[in-house]
């Protein structure tokens, strides 16, 4: 079934070992059985792969931005081909339903049609002078090489929402996957060099945070860091890249809240909550992991939703069902500690919280959704980011009090408000502090080239979706006289 090379890097367009040989198992969530080996990259590595794309980074800035767009295009086209497969990788790597990573790799897909269309379209300003015969001009150029690391939960989506801009505003890039889910995104660098990403533009170091990860970031040829991934080691990165002083994006992790006033459409609303945080076993930045509920119409609310968390379908990937595992065991060990730690707070678990049973879920990483009410705010399980399918409760009697609710978290990543009365919605729209808000859909799922926005301990950026080329360039300010003195 694999199309990838065993234990090899991708490094200048050449599938080769790790300098010391060194390997990773890659293993199916479902089974815990062995899928294959990638290379496992040490600082040698990342050398290697930085020079290469540092000695690419010149040419591939001074090809017109029609013909990036071109290769771009012609990449997209090689992924519409190889879909399915792409998406049988992220499925069984990751441990989700192979629809759920069927549409992340065409997200991935449309993301990169997108950016192949702005490689063009990137423009400076022009700026009088107080000078009679001079002006002003702006000009955006890429950084150089830019280095990616991403978490594993998305990670097809994850790599082209930053390899997408930052390959067409002209940098070169080199991308290190989590060690937990990296083949998807060493096939979709594969099909780049084959579609005609010139040798040193793309490069892919598979390998661990410690040994990988961080030589990347402390690199001294390295002009731009973009990182995907828990807020702890966002710290780590910031810190590593305030070193060298380069430019740093952070996407974090998060706590989100969909508020539920009286007036929503239920029978719509509860469904998209569950599915909220059951895709992808919860372990997605943007879950629904915190339902915040109107008092008058909580019991009858938490009742539904529990009905409809146990009754989602918990399979492999290949079943195809709602949910599958977590994609390791630290994964379900750090999500069984945040229920066990609940309950002994006395906070109530109304479903799930244990294992499925049966032949078919005894080897894999496999919790059931759990949804769990009488919580406060001070508790970890409402503070804290699980990563799983974990959903608290918590009452409110008006919208300031709901407003109050949703920022009394550290993050600040995605707030999904259900309610029928446009100007409510619009007031929490406004008083929020969140990088994300959607209405009446638990997040952002169709809206390509909108900005992925993150504020408060979720990170931050400069812009993502239809401002990331400025991300990916810098400005130059420019100013010029044409007159004679
Ligand atoms: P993680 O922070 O453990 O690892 C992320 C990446 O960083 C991996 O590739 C890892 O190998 C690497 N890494 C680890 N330590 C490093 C170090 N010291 N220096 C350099 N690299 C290092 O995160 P994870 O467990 O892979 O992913 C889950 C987290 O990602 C969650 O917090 C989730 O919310 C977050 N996430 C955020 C977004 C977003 O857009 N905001 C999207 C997806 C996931």
């Amino acid at each position: 079934m694999l199309s990838l090379p065993e234990s090899q890097l991708l490094i200048n367009g050449d599938w080769i070992p790790a300098t010391d040989g060194g390997t990773l198992a890659v293993t199916d969530p479902a089974t815990g059985e062995v899928i294959t080996t990638v290379g496992a990259a040490g600082p040698a590595d990342v050398d290697r792969a930085v020079r290469g794309a540092a000695e690419a980074a010149r040419a591939w800035a001074r090809t017109s931005p029609a013909e990036r767009g071109t290769v771009l295009r012609a990449w997209a086209g090689l992924i519409a081909v190889a879909s399915e497969e792409l998406a049988a990788l992220e499925a069984r790597d990751v441990g989700k339903p192979l629809s759920d990573a069927r549409r992340n790799v065409w997200i991935a897909h449309d993301m990169l049609v997108y950016f192949a269309g702005m490689a063009d379209k990137v423009t400076g300003a022009t700026l009088p002078s107080r000078l009679e015969e001079s002006f002003g001009f702006t000009l955006a150029e890429p950084h150089g090489v830019c280095a990616l690391i991403t978490a594993w939960n998305v990670p097809a989506l994850l790599m082209m929402a930053e390899a997408a801009p930052a390959l067409a505003a002209g940098n070169t890039l080199v991308v290190k996957p989590s060690e937990v889910a990296p083949l998807v995104v060493l096939r979709l660098a594969a099909l780049g060099v084959e579609a005609g990403l010139p040798p040193g533009t793309i490069s892919v170091l598979t390998g661990l945070g410690t040994d990988a990860g961080q030589p990347l970031v402390s690199h001294p040829l390295v002009n731009h860091v973009s990182f995907v991934g828990s807020t702890t080691t966002g710290k780590a990165i910031m810190r590593g890249a305030a070193e060298r002083l380069v430019p740093v994006k952070l996407e974090l992790g998060g706590k989100s809240p969909n508020v539920v006033f009286a007036d929503a459409d239920l029978d719509a609303a509860l469904p998209l909550i569950a599915a909220s945080i059951t895709e992808n076993s919860g372990q997605n930045c943007n879950a629904g992991s915190r339902l915040l509920v109107h008092r008058s119409i909580a019991a009858d609310v938490t009742e539904r939703l529990a009905a409809i968390m146990a009754a989602t379908r918990i399979g492999h990937w290949d079943d195809d069902l709602d949910m599958g595992p977590l994609a390791s065991e630290a994964q379900r060990q750090k999500v069984e500690h945040h229920v066990q730690l609940a309950r002994g707070a006395g906070a109530r678990i109304v479903t799930g919280g244990s294992r499925p049973e049966g032949e078919r879920f005894a080897h894999g990483y496999f919790v059931t959704p759990t949804l769990i009410d009488q919580v406060d705010p001070t508790m970890a399980v409402s503070r804290e980011e699980i990563f799983g399918p974990v959903l608290t409760v918590q009452e409110f009697g008006d919208t300031d009090e709901a407003v109050k609710l949703v920022d009394d978290t550290d993050f600040g990543l995605q707030v999904g408000i259900w309610t029928r009365d446009v100007s409510r919605a619009l007031r929490v729209v406004r008083e929020v502090r969140s990088g994300q808000v959607s209405v009446n859909e638990p997040s952002n799922v169709g809206v390509i080239g909108l900005p992925f926005n993150v504020t408060k301990a979720s990170g931050f950026n400069s812009g993502g979706g239809y401002t990331a080329m400025r991300e990916y360039t810098a400005e130059k300010a420019v100013s010029m006289r044409l007159g004679a003195w």
